[in-house]
């Protein structure tokens, strides 16, 4: 049969179910009953102690369960190590929490089983997508591993993430910031999403609802943050970092300010700061570099009032010599990055004279 090759397909790709609540966690153990009768969870070392007697509460006499305490970093020795105990264990599903959720997407890939994802935090728009980055044993990053499909259901208790510092919800809100501009840059360029195609209109629109959602609630929901309450405004930016931004990254698609944020991964000086830090200033660059002068006023002050970054300094840049920046350009810019997904050729010069407007 003959393949018409004429197809221009556009896409979405989303996460099974989400579901988002004060509380939510008490649901686990009937929504991992749908998936059937045994569930293997792992949770991230840092809050296992924290959270080994809710999530013990919630599987009871639900699901028969076992529950591992994850190394680290999401490696392929803990990625195997969760793979044979799901194994062993006779698991029908795989349950991450923390940071463990990589872990246990990828593990759930190997085995060819569904996978719940608990985040704590919402520092990034990860827990949504098909995407788990696998570390080295020495904590840095080896390879993205695109899986073929996104968490069969994401468990947002908003409680839990209230309950986190609140400088992981300003860093979310930073990744989320990132969303519709590097989608729209896509949509006007034509520039592929993750699925290798151009995003369909509900992704642009998912984007642009992030932007406005975290603009209007981002000041409040980090003042309860604060004060440890789930809100109704944090319930709005946990939705708008987790799952607008995750749909609005993945079908949208990304460009310059992660490609920026690549670059300043290479400097020693930014290990300290967290992602969607790193991705705040890789948005106020990108507008730097687009010539858009007034969203760029905006977006800084916006950045200003919810505790992100907006200067090199900010992110541990104290020393922004010509050398440092031209090291981060050169990462930005390098044959098939991210950043060529822009409207119009990005330069390393453009993104050095972009960056020196940030010092
Ligand atoms: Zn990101």
């Amino acid at each position: 049969m003959l393949v018409k090759t004429t197809v221009k397909p556009r896409g979405a790709r989303f996460p099974g179910r989400y579901i988002q609540a004060d509380g939510a966690m008490a649901l686990l153990g009937q929504e991992a009953q749908t998936y059937g009768k045994r569930a293997t969870a792992l949770v991230d070392r840092g809050i296992f102690d924290l959270l080994e007697a809710e999530v013990t509460n919630a599987l009871a006499g639900r699901v028969d369960f076992d529950l591992a305490r994850h190394g680290g970093e999401c490696s392929e020795r803990e990625i195997s190590a969760l793979a044979e105990t799901a194994r062993s264990k006779g698991a029908d599903v795989v349950i991450g929490g923390g940071k463990a959720l990589d872990t246990a997407k990828a593990a759930a890939r190997d085995l060819g089983l569904p996978v719940i994802v608990v985040p704590t935090i919402a520092a990034s728009d990860a827990p949504c997508s098909a995407l788990a980055v696998v570390y080295n044993e020495d904590g840095t990053v080896a390879y993205d591993s695109f899986l073929p499909n996104n968490p069969n259901l994401v468990l947002v208790d908003t409680a839990l993430i209230a309950r986190a510092p609140a400088r992981f919800l300003a860093a979310g809100i930073g990744d989320a910031l990132a969303t519709w501009y590097e989608a729209d840059s896509c949509r006007r360029s034509g520039a592929f999403n993750c699925m290798k195609m151009p995003g369909v209109s509900l992704a642009f629109e998912v984007a642009r609802f992030c932007r406005e959602t975290i603009f209007e609630f981002g000041v409040a929901a980090l003042s309860e943050c604060d004060a440890k309450t789930a809100g109704p405004a944090i319930e709005r930016v946990i939705e708008a970092n987790i799952l607008l931004s995750g749909i609005g990254f993945e079908s949208g698609g990304v460009a310059a300010a992660h490609a920026i944020h690549h670059g300043l991964c290479e400097l020693d000086d930014v290990h300290h700061h967290l992602h969607g830090e790193k991705v705040a200033i890789g948005v106020l660059a990108g507008l730097k570099i687009q010539g858009l002068d007034d969203e760029f006023i905006r977006v800084r002050d916006f950045c200003r009032l919810v505790r992100l970054p907006t200067r090199l300094a900010d992110i541990g840049i104290a020393d922004p010599t010509e050398a440092k920046l031209a090291i981060v350009a050169r990462r930005a810019c390098r044959a098939g990055e991210i950043i060529h997904n822009e409207p119009m050729p990005v330069t390393e010069t453009m993104v050095i004279n972009a960056l020196k407007a940030l010092i």
